[in-house]
């Protein structure tokens, strides 16, 4: 079990930085439609940023409890 810190990304793996950095980049409105996958399960997920207790890392959109990628406790 481990946290998400790579993703699929248009049949690419990149990293949590390079998605967070893709969606900065991109116009608000657009972000929802940009597709992260992740590696394991290729469930769309999201990247995170880091946070007090965590690295940056990818969550599912919707929980996946098959997944092997663990997800950190929300932190709100
Ligand atoms: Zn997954």
């Amino acid at each position: 079990m481990s946290i998400a810190n790579q993703c699929k990304f248009f049949g690419h793996v990149i990293t949590v930085e390079k998605a967070l950095a893709v969606r900065k980049a991109t116009p608000g409105g657009n972000r929802n439609t940009l597709v992260f996958e992740c590696i394991k399960c290729g469930q769309p997920v999201r990247p995170h940023l880091a946070g007090d207790r965590c690295a940056a890392h990818f969550v599912h959109l919707v929980r996946n409890p098959q997944c092997q990628f663990i997800e950190p406790a929300r932190e709100y």
